[in-house]
């Protein structure tokens, strides 16, 4: 069966910049929770926007469930749901609005997008709030509506960047909670983070991005050690990341 995401040779320059991605290659399985792990500035972004056709493709290929999204946009684009770091609805927008709005984009018919809007946000807790405008949300309850959103087509694939950064620890559970509920029910989810915790304790595996390069793609134990699931020693975690970040300074090109 063909992966859920396969990215071979990706490199993006930006005008003006240094590579922010310099020669990536990725494979997610269909039903994978992947992490994609980096600091600030490694290209997390960089690499989801050219996954999901926010940054235009140069060099290197793309494809979603053996699609490719440049060639066939439609086709990929409904298997994927993309949850952006910044918030970019409309706030003058009434939820249910934003939501159904969504999922006409992405081929529903009138009446799917509606009961599939109703469906998404009592999933995401917001029911109650459907027929209002997103002003005065707190920034959980806009994470979720940026959740519901990318679920109301039921996509296959669900991206997220960064999507617990910024929320106090309840939210972040609650995201947790949900992303671990979709994937248990087949949905590959591939998220980027830099809290080393939740890369952790969710993920089946994790590749990190330094400098726009993979320098790894493995299993939490195998990254951070064997003990690295225990939930002590978090110190001890945050070095051996750091370890890994020096240790995996590329190669000099032109060597012998
Ligand atoms: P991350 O999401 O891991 O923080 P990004 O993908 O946002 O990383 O950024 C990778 C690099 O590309 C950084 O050096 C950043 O400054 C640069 N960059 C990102 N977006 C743009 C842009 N639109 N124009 C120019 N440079 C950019
Ligand atoms: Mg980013």
């Amino acid at each position: 069966m063909t992966a859920a995401i396969d990215l071979r040779g990706l490199r993006k320059t930006y005008k003006g910049g240094q590579a922010a991605l310099d020669g990536v290659d990725l494979s997610v399985e269909r039903g994978a929770f992947q992490g994609l792990l980096g600091p600030n500035g490694a290209g997390k972004s960089t690499l989801i926007g050219l996954m999901t056709g926010l940054v235009r493709i140069e060099t290197g290929s793309v494809r979603l469930f053996g699609h490719d999204p440049e060639r066939n946009p439609v086709a990929a684009r409904r298997r994927v749901g993309l949850v952006p770091q910044e918030v970019n609805f409309n706030s003058f927008e009434p939820i249910n609005e934003i939501i159904a709005t969504q999922g006409r984009y992405y081929g529903l018919s009138r009446r799917a997008a509606r009961q599939r809007t109703q469906a998404v946000l009592e999933r995401v807790g917001l029911a109650e709030r459907a027929a209002r405008k997103p002003w005065g949300l707190s920034g959980g309850m806009k994470r979720r509506l940026m959740m519901a959103r990318a679920l109301v087509h039921e996509p296959g694939l669900l991206i997220l960047d960064e999507p617990t950064a910024g929320l106090d620890v309840e939210a972040r559970r609650d995201t947790w909670a949900l992303l671990r509920e979709l994937n248990a029910g087949g949905t590959t989810v591939l998220m980027s983070s830099h809290y080393l915790e939740e890369m952790r304790d969710l993920c089946q595996q994790v590749a990190v991005l330094k400098d726009g390069r993979l320098i790894a793609n493995d299993t939490p134990a195998q990254l951070f050690g064997a003990d690295a699931g225990s939930g002590t020693g978090d110190q001890g975690l945050e070095a051996r990341f750091l370890r890994l970040l020096e240790g995996g300074e590329p190669e000099e090109e032109g060597e012998p």
